[in-house]
């Protein structure tokens, strides 16, 4: 049902993209980092839930159309709905069905439900179209509660010390996810403008969160001793910084499981807290959906491909124009803040 093209996966019988790389006239998009909803394309289809997030993205200019959770339409043949992913709000599976064959585009995935978007919801189909970001078995990740009892220790810490407490995550979708879950009775919080932005959006798309200052609106005499304060990775060691005085610096990733990223990172404490299936939860998802055929995009796509075929289910890697998911890797990073639509998280 899907075949790949220069711009990405491309439905011929319902005639549009998913996460296309390229402007195409129709993109589908999972959700809206940058590197799944591609600034530039004639007209957006994409999940309620995520829309007011889209539109900062893609600008005012752009034609969205969205749909509610579930419910489907016709492109062509094929009858195409959203489920929910779990990774960023609004995030998205997209289920496309053409005469009872489904195949299921799943974008970027977690299992582990948070307080920021819809839950994961499994979609049985014949096809799977999958992420591998931490596809390695040694990818896990502690139950989030654990690590933001690690984060809010940290940040009682350093309240006690009378140092304020700088958190770095990406600006869309993991940013609010910590805003989510700190401990707001420890201090005040404040944002970076990329972070609060997003937030706001996040907000009023009836997102809980606790009360956040924008760091550039507080007055000059403000004593930021034992705040914390939410930041994209990007603004650390920037002249940014120098306003808070005796600073902790955080930063919460999938990538902190790998020894060395804090260092790298010129980081005080590293939380391991990410956004996509760790290696468990994804062998797990690949079974559950009784697909018998996998494609492997993004990340370590080779790993997942063996551990498939292995279980005689038809695998294949497909090469993404982006290697690694930007919102996360390092390496990428600078690429996807320079990105058309804004920072990209
Ligand atoms: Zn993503």
């Amino acid at each position: 049902m899907l075949i790949l093209d220069e711009s990405g996966f491309y439905c011929p019988e319902g005639d549009f993209h998913i996460d296309p790389w390229r402007p195409v006239p129709r993109a589908l998009v999972t959700h809206s980092h940058a590197d799944h909803a591609h600034w530039g394309c004639g007209a957006y289809l994409a999940a309620e839930a995520g829309e007011r997030v889209l539109r900062r993205r893609m600008g005012d200019e752009a034609v969205i159309e969205t749909v509610p959770w579930g419910e489907s339409l016709s492109l062509g043949p094929v009858r195409v709905s959203f489920h929910p992913a779990g990774h960023i709000l609004g995030s998205a599976q997209i289920r496309l069905d053409r005469g009872g064959e489904v195949w299921v585009v799943s974008g970027d995935y977690k299992t582990e439900p948070d307080a920021t978007c819809a839950p994961f919801e499994l979609v049985p189909c014949n096809t799977f179209v999958t992420e591998s970001t931490f596809g390695l078995p040694i990818f896990r990740w502690a139950p989030q509660a654990e690590v933001f009892d690690q984060v809010n220790g940290w940040w009682r810490k350093n309240a006690e010390a009378g140092r304020a407490s700088l958190l770095f995550g990406y600006a869309l979708g993991k940013a609010q996810r910590l805003l989510a879950g700190v401990d707001p009775s420890i201090g005040p919080i404040f944002t970076h403008g990329a972070v609060e932005n997003l937030t706001g959006d996040y907000r009023d798309s009836g997102v809980a969160l606790p009360d956040t200052t924008l760091v550039s609106a507080a007055p000059d005499s403000t004593d930021w001793a034992g705040s914390l304060v939410v930041a994209p990775p990007s603004a650390n060691g920037t002249p940014w910084m120098r306003r808070f005085g005796e600073v902790s610096t955080g930063f919460a990733s999938g990538w902190m499981r790998i020894r060395g990223t804090r260092r790298r990172r010129a980081m005080d404490r590293g939380f391991v807290l990410s956004d996509h299936v760790d290696w468990p939860a994804l062998v797990e998802v690949l079974e559950a959906t009784g697909a018998e055929r996998v494609w492997v995009t993004h990340g370590y796509r080779e790993a997942v491909v063996r551990w498939l075929r292995e279980r005689g289910i038809e695998a294949m890697a497909v090469a993404s124009r982006f290697e690694g998911e930007l919102d996360e890797a390092e390496s990428t990073e600078s690429k996807s803040e320079t990105a058309p639509g804004g920072e990209a998280s």
